[in-house]
C-alpha cells in the first residue's frame, strides 16, 4: 500500500546481450532507467506515469513506448503501477480545513456517486495526511469498483496503455477497512452495490452480527476478483501477453475485511506481497521476528504454486543482505527498496551484488518443486470466523515449530491437496470436511489436529502456546521466554524422515527438488539480535535419506545463507511396452531404496546408470541388447526358462540387462534378482574387518546400519598366517568360508582383505627373500616384505591368490602393502633385473627408478588379477591407496612405487587411506583443518579415480583406540561427500562404533 509518485526521465544504454528474463526469475527494481536496471542486474522495471488510473496523457504513452521498447532488447520487462481505486487530487484544500476549497474541482465534487461509502454512511474521501503517499493539500478519494461509470472509464485506460507495458502492477484494489479516521468500517454501502447485493443475493447488506454477514464478505472478495478479471480481460484484448500484477498487503489473516483475498492469485498472474520483515529497523531483528518472516514468506510461496511470490518489504543497510536472504530462502523474488517508498534502495551498490547472485544462481529458488511429505493446513474460512486469531497463531507457531525442527513442510489451502502427503497439520479449525479427511485417513494419511478435535486425534494448542512464549511482533521486540519445552512436545510427534541435519534450531534448511538434483537452502539466524548482527557461516551437515552421487555448497555474498545442492543419484530403465510392468515393478523397488528412476524407451546416452529389460529378441529393447550381450549370454537366453541379469560397463555407463527366455521370465528375473541391481547402482557402503575386533553376529548389526559390503581381513602377520583353505601357507581357521554363508544371508557382499609382500612365513623360510634398503638392510621400512622381484614368491603368490580366489567372494583387496619406499628395494632380484634392462647400476637420483619399480608392481598386481580370474571371472579388485598418490600421482610414484593411474586399468576400487587425525599429525595439521583436506583429497580422488574412488574413514584414534567424537566423524563424512566421492568405508568395525550415526549415513531408503 505505499506509493510512489512520479517523474519520468527516459535514459538510453549501450547494447548488452540479450539474457534471459522471466516472470517467475524476477529481479523487480523501480526505476526510469534502462541503464541502472542493466547495470543492477534487475529484469524488471516498474515505472510510474502521470496518473495511477484515469487521465493518462499521450506522454504517458509515448514514455511507455519507448522505455518498453529500450527495456525490452536488454531482456528486461516493463510494468506500469496503477491504484485502480484510488484517486488523488492534488491542491485542493490548500487552507487544510479538510474538505475542497471554494471555486475547486475533485473527484468528490464531481462524481461524489463513484466514491465507496462506510458501514456508517460516510464517503470515502480523505483530506491532510491520511498517509504517507497523500499530501497534505490533496484530497484522497476512494472509488467503489462496483460504480458503472468508473468502471468504464477505467477499462478504457487500461485498453491505452496495455499495449506499451509487459504487464500492469495494481495496487490497493480493496473496499476500505480501517483507514484514515475510519476504524473498521467495512465499505461498501454505495447505492449501487446495495443494488447489486439485492440483485444478486436477494438480501439487504448484512450488520457483523447478522447471520448473513459472511456471504456479503464472501460477495465484496467475488466483486473484486470481477474487478479484476475486467482489467485482465481488456488489458488482454489488445496485449495477449500482458501479465496482471497485483499487489497484496499481508493479507495472510486480514485480507478479507478489505476483500482482498488470498483467492485473487487465481485471477491474476503475480501476487506482489508487501510484507513487512523485521529488517526494515535493524532493532526489530530478533530471532522469533526473523523466524516468523521465514514462516510468512514460506506461506506465500506455497499460496502462489506454479506463480512466483514477488516480495516488496524493506530492509536498511545493516539488513539488505539479510532480507534478501529471508527471500530467497523461500524462494521468493527481492523487490528491494528502501522503507516506506516503493523507489529506492538500502544501498545500490549491494543490491546489485545480490540481484548478480541472484541471477548466477536463480535455477536453485526458481520453478523447483517440493519434496515434503507434511503439509499445514491455512483454513481461509477459519480465519475469517470469529476463533481466526486462535487459528492464526496456531498455524503460524505450528509453521515455526516445523522450521526450527527442520522438517520439510508445504502450506496447503484446500482438501484436495492432502494426497501427497503423509502428514496433513491443522491448526485450530473450523467445520472441517470430515468427509474428505476420513478418506484421506483410510489411504493411509495420517492426521494431526492441533487444539481441536478432528478424526481420532487430540494435541494442545502448542502452536498458540509456543506464540505466547515466543511473542513475534511486527512493530517492537518483546519479551520472551524460552519455548523449548514446547518445541520438544512438538517434535515428539512430528518427525522429519526425509533427512538428517546437525543443524541448530536456529538454522533454517529448506529442502526441495529440480531434476535431478536436491536443493537445501540454508539459513542461519544465529548469531543475530536487535540492533547487532553477527550472522554466521552455515556451517552444518545434512545427510538426506537418498542415494547421491555429489555434493555442492555455495556460499551467498555474505554470512548466514548458503546452498547445499545435493546430485541424486538416477537410473534409466529402458522397456518396450510389453515389460512395462517389470519396469514400473524396478522403479517402485529402487525408488524405495533411494534412487531416482526414470522409464524410458530408448538409450539416453548422457545417463551413467541404466537398465534394459529384455533380450536380444525382445521388441524394440532387442535392437540395445544385441549389442550388449555376448554370444555366449545370448545362447543361454534362447534356452527355455532362462533368466537372469548381465551387468556391463560400455564407456562410462554401467548398464544392466534384465533378461529372460521370454516376457514371464523377464518378469521373474527382475523380481529375482533385484537386489543384485541394486547393488550394482548404489553406492560402496562399506566397513573394513580386523578380525580381533569381529564376531560373525555383528553381520546383523553391519546389515541394520545399511552396510552393502565388508573388507575382511584374512591374514595375521602375528600368527603367521591365513583364514582360507589352502595348502601354500598356515592356516589358522577357515573363517572365509563362514562369513560367505552368513554374509550372503544378509545380502552383503564380501571383499577377501588379503596381504600381498609382506608374508611372514615366507620369509621365515627364505630371510634372503626379504626387500632391502640402500643400505642392504632388510626391511627398515614398516612392513616385513618379500621382494617382489623374486620369480619364485612372485609363482608363490599367484598360486596363493588363486586359492583365495575359488571362494565365492565378490573381491579381493589388496593390503596396502604392495609398496616399495624411496630407498627400496636394493635385493640381489632386484638389482639384476634393473642392471639387465638398462645395463647399469640402480641410481636412486634417476626417477627412471622410481617408474620402473612401479611398473613392476603393476605387472604383478596385473598378473595376480588375470590369474585369480582364470579362477573366478567375475571377481572384483580393490587396491589399498596412499592419500599421497592421490594428491600427487608422482609423490606417489616416488614415494611409493604406486602409480594409481596405471592402476586403474586392472583395479576396480581404489580404497583411499584417507584418516584424518593421522593425515593431521603428520602433515602438523588441525584437526580442522585435516577435516578440510578430506574435502581435497576426495575432489582429486574423483577426477583421477572417478567412481572407482572409496574414502576410507578414521573412526578410532590409532594410538588409544579411542573412539572419535560424533561431530568429528560427522565432518569427515561431509567433507568428503563435498569433495565428491559418495563411496565410503569405515576404517575400522568394531562394536563400539557410533552406529546411529553410520547408519544415518548408510541407509538411504526411506
Ligand atoms: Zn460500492
Amino acid at each position: 500500500m505505499h506509493k510512489k509518485l512520479l517523474t519520468s526521465i527516459i535514459l538510453f544504454s549501450i547494447m548488452i546481450p540479450v539474457s534471459s528474463t522471466g516472470w517467475n526469475d524476477a529481479r523487480i527494481s523501480a526505476y526510469y532507467s534502462v541503464e541502472k536496471a542493466v547495470e543492477e542486474n534487475a529484469n524488471i522495471i516498474l515505472t510510474w506515469i502521470s496518473t495511477e488510473n484515469i487521465g493518462v496523457t499521450e506522454e504517458d504513452l509515448e514514455y511507455l513506448k519507448e522505455l518498453k521498447e529500450e527495456a525490452n532488447r536488454k531482456g528486461i520487462k516493463v510494468i506500469v503501477y496503477l491504484a485502480p481505486l484510488e484517486i488523488q487530487t492534488y491542491n485542493v484544500d490548500m487552507d487544510e480545513d479538510g474538505k475542497v476549497d471554494e471555486g475547486k474541482k475533485s473527484i468528490y465534487t464531481e462524481h461524489p456517486e463513484w466514491l465507496q461509502v462506510g458501514e456508517d454512511g460516510r464517503k470515502a474521501v480523505f483530506y491532510g495526511n491520511v498517509a504517507f503517499w497523500v499530501e497534505k493539500h490533496s484530497e484522497d478519494a476512494w472509488i467503489c469498483p462496483n460504480d458503472p461509470e468508473y468502471r468504464r472509464i477505467f477499462l478504457e485506460e487500461v485498453k491505452k496503455i496495455a499495449p506499451y507495458v509487459d504487464g500492469i502492477y495494481l495496487d490497493v484494489v480493496i473496499f476500505l477497512n480501517s483507514f484514515g479516521d475510519w476504524e473498521d468500517n467495512y465499505a461498501c454501502h454505495c447505492e449501487d452495490c446495495k443494488r447489486l447485493f439485492k440483485e444478486e443475493k436477494g438480501l439487504d447488506i448484512p450488520g457483523k452480527n447478522d447471520k448473513n454477514w459472511k456471504i456479503w464478505i464472501e460477495w465484496r472478495e467475488e466483486k473484486i476478483k470481477e474487478f479484476l478479471e475486467d482489467v485482465k480481460r481488456e488489458a488482454r484484448k489488445v496485449n495477449p501477453d500482458i501479465k496482471i500484477i497485483l499487489e497484496h498487503w499481508h493479507g495472510f489473516y486480514d485480507g478479507f475485511k478489505t476483500g482482498w483475498s488470498i483467492n485473487l492469485r487465481e485471477t491474476v498472474d503475480i501476487m506482489t506481497h508487501e510484507y513487512d520483515a523485521a529488517t526494515y529497523d535493524l532493532s526489530l531483528c530478533d530471532f522469533y521476528n526473523l523466524l516468523r518472516d521465514v514462516a510468512i514468506l514460506k506461506f506465500y510461496r506455497d499460496l502462489d504454486r506454479e506463480k512466483p511470490s514477488w516480495i516488496l518489504s524493506y530492509s536498511v543497510k545493516e539488513t539488505q543482505s539479510l532480507l534478501a536472504e529471508l527471500i530467497l530462502e523461500t524462494g521468493c523474488n527481492l523487490y528491494e527498496t528502501d522503507y516506506p517508498d516503493m523507489e529506492g534502495s538500502a544501498d545500490l551498490q549491494k543490491r546489485k551484488e545480490i540481484f548478480n547472485w541472484i541471477k548466477k544462481y536463480e535455477d536453485y529458488y526458481y520453478n523447483t518443486d517440493s519434496i515434503a511429505d507434511t503439509a499445514i493446513f491455512y483454513s481461509k474460512d477459519t480465519v475469517e470466523s470469529e476463533n481466526g486469531d486462535i487459528f492464526f497463531k496456531e498455524f503460524l507457531g505450528d509453521s515455526m515449530m516445523l522450521l526450527q525442527l527442520h522438517i520439510p513442510y508445504n502450506v496447503i489451502f484446500s482438501y484436495d491437496e492432502m494426497d501427497k502427503y503423509n502428514l496433513v497439520i491443522f491448526p485450530y479449525t473450523e467445520s472441517p470436511d470430515m468427509e474428505k479427511i476420513e478418506k484421506y485417513m483410510e489411504n493411509g494419511g495420517k492426521i494431526l489436529a492441533m487444539g481441536k478435535r478432528i478424526g481420532d486425534s487430540y494435541y494442545k494448542p502448542l502452536g498458540n502456546m509456543y506464540i505466547s512464549k515466543t511473542a513475534p511482533d511486527f512493530w517492537e521486540v518483546t519479551e520472551k521466554e524460552d519455548p523449548s519445552d514446547i518445541l520438544s512436545e512438538f517434535s515428539s510427534i512430528v518427525k522429519n524422515k526425509l533427512f538428517y541435519t546437525d543443524a541448530s534450531e536456529k538454522v533454517i534448511v529448506l529442502p526441495s527438488e529440480k531434476n535431478d538434483k536436491v536443493i537445501f537452502r540454508v539459513l542461519n539466524l544465529d548469531g543475530i539480535y536487535p540492533d547487532n548482527l553477527k550472522q554466521r557461516d552455515t556451517d552444518i551437515t545434512i545427510v538426506p535419506h537418498f542415494s547421491f552421487e555429489k555434493i555442492d555448497k555455495i556460499d551467498f555474498i555474505e554470512k548466514g545463507h548458503s546452498l547445499y545442492i545435493f546430485d541424486r543419484k538416477t537410473v534409466d530403465i529402458i522397456t518396450n511396452e510389453y515389460d512395462y510392468p517389470s519396469a514400473e515393478y524396478l522403479s517402485k523397488f529402487l525408488e524405495e531404496n533411494g534412487i531416482k528412476t526414470y522409464i524410458k524407451s530408448d538409450i539416453d546416452r548422457k545417463s551413467e546408470n541404466i537398465i534394459v529389460l529384455g533380450g536380444h529378441k525382445a521388441e524394440k529393447t532387442g535392437e540395445i541388447t544385441e549389442n550388449i550381450l555376448n554370444s555366449e549370454e545370448k545362447k543361454n537366453l534362447e534356452k527355455e526358462g532362462y533368466k537372469n541379469i548381465f551387468c556391463k560397463k560400455k564407456n562410462n555407463q554401467k548398464i544392466v540387462v534384465v533378461a529372460g527366455n521370454d516376457r514371464e521370465n523377464t518378469k521373474i528375473a527382475a523380481e529375482q534378482f533385484k537386489n543384485r541391481i541394486l547393488r550394482y547402482f548404489e553406492n560402496i557402503k562399506a566397513v573394513q574387518i580386523e578380525l580381533d575386533d569381529f564376531d560373525i553376529k555383528d553381520l546383523d548389526k553391519m546389515k541394520e546400519m545399511g552396510v552393502n559390503t565388508i573388507f575382511l581381513r584374512v591374514f595375521d602377520y602375528d600368527e603367521g598366517g591365513v583364514y582360507f583353505r589352502t595348502d601354500k601357507a598356515p592356516v589358522i581357521k577357515d573363517l572365509l568360508k563362514e562369513v560367505i554363508r552368513e554374509a550372503k544371508k544378509r545380502n552383503i557382499d564380501v571383499y577377501a582383505w588379503m596381504t600381498t609382500l609382506n608374508m611372514p612365513w615366507v620369509l621365515k623360510e627364505h630371510e634372503d627373500w626379504a626387500v632391502l634398503d640402500n643400505e642392504h638392510n632388510p626391511n627398515t621400512n614398516w612392513y616385513e616384505r618379500v621382494s617382489p622381484f623374486v620369480p619364485e614368491f612372485q609363482d608363490y603368490l599367484i598360486s596363493l591368490y588363486r586359492d583365495l580366489a575359488s571362494y565365492e567372494i565378490e573381491g579381493i583387496m589388496f593390503q596396502d602393502d604392495l609398496y616399495l619406499a624411496e630407498n627400496e628395494d636394493f635385493s640381489k632380484w632386484a638389482e639384476e633385473e634393473y642392471k639387465k634392462e638398462f645395463g647399469k647400476n640402480i641410481d636412486p637420483e634417476n626417477p627412471q627408478w622410481s617408474i620402473w619399480k612401479s611398473q613392476k608392481l603393476l605387472n604383478l598386481a596385473k598378473r595376480i588379477i588375470e590369474e585369480s580370474k582364470k579362477v573366478n571371472p567375475n571377481l572384483k579388485f580393490v587396491l589399498d591407496t596412499y592419500y599421497d598418490s592421490v594428491i600427487d600421482v608422482n609423490d606417489g610414484i616416488e614415494w611409493f612405487s604406486q602409480d594409481i593411474v596405471g592402476a586403474k586399468e586392472y583395479f576396480d576400487y581404489f580404497a583411499i587411506m584417507s584418516y584424518h587425525r593421522q593425515i593431521a599429525e603428520e602433515n602438523d595439521f588441525s584437526i580442522e583443518e585435516s577435516l578440510r583436506y578430506l574435502e581435497d583429497i576426495s575432489s582429486r580422488a574423483r577426477k583421477i579415480l572417478g567412481d572407482k574412488a572409496i574414502m576410507k574413514i578414521q573412526i578410532c584414534k590409532f594410538d588409544t583406540y579411542n573412539i572419535l567424537p560424533d561431530s568429528e566423524i560427522n565432518k569427515a563424512f561431509f567433507s568428503i561427500f563435498k569433495g565428491g566421492v559418495p563411496n565410503i568405508c569405515l576404517y575400522y568395525y568394531r562394536d563400539d562404533i557410533p552406529f546411529e550415526l553410520f547408519k544415518r549415513y548408510f541407509s538411504t531408503a526411506s
